[in-house]
């Protein structure tokens, strides 16, 4: 093993979504990212066997904290949430009371922004909803300030990213599939989809990649971050 891979190899963000069945209204795109309860459990039992695997859980579901909460104590494990400001307390999604039940159980509560649109190219206006407002409600909710966010649909591009480090962000999670550096301020992350099984995860996520195929995902990260 090189020095490089030893910096580039550190962590596997793996990202969940929505646990159990989606709710009705969902665009068909969202429920492929829906995992039903038993496979969800199966997996958090196998990534405990990674201690280099990190867990969070995007869009705010209501299941953040009806069955991914108490599974996560259970097994002694933390995580990050990205919930969306603009659709807490809807029917299907979290609350607020519910983001503070996440941060005061000891989880990190992030943004990922209001409206669950790309943050590529938007105007003044809502680019202040995305990083600001959306960041002030969560805190607010959560009872803890923001930290963290985490990009809708993984999208970014080097304005989006220097302005999420023009407001103090002090780390952004992406969708890139690739494994992430500990402590990096960008966290390239996998999405686990309506598919997986605790096989596929441990084969195409958690198991060691070739060389080959890490740089490969390094220099598509590094084109994205500067177009
Ligand atoms: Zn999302």
């Amino acid at each position: 093993m090189t020095m490089r891979d030893h910096v580039t190899a550190d962590v596997v963000n793996v990202c969940f979504h929505g646990v159990g069945t989606p709710g009705q209204g969902l665009d068909a795109e969202a429920a492929g990212y829906f995992v039903s309860r038993d496979v969800f459990l199966a997996v958090l039992d196998e990534l405990m066997k990674y201690p280099a695997a990190s867990l969070s859980f995007d869009d705010g579901y209501a299941s953040d904290v009806e069955i991914a909460l108490p599974a996560l104590l259970e097994r002694g494990l933390s995580a990050s949430f990205f919930p969306l400001a603009g659709s807490l307390g809807r029917p299907g999604h979290v609350s607020g009371a519910g983001l503070r039940a996440l941060a005061g159980a000891g989880m990190t509560v992030g943004s990922h922004g209001m409206r669950h649109r790309s943050w590529r190219r938007l105007d003044a206006e809502s680019g202040h909803e995305e990083f600001t407002l959306a960041r002030s409600m969560i805190a607010e909710a959560a009872g803890a300030a923001v930290l963290t966010a985490a990009c809708p649909f993984g999208a970014y591009d080097r304005r989006v990213l220097t302005t999420l480090r023009g407001q103090g962000y002090a780390q952004v999670f992406t969708s890139d599939r690739r494994r992430a550096r500990a402590g990096g301020w960008l966290q390239p992350r996998y999405s686990v989809r309506r598919d997986d099984t605790p096989r596929s995860v441990r084969d195409d996520i958690l198991a060691p990649r070739p060389a080959r195929e890490r740089m490969r995902g390094a220099a598509a990260a590094r084109v994205k971050a500067w177009r």
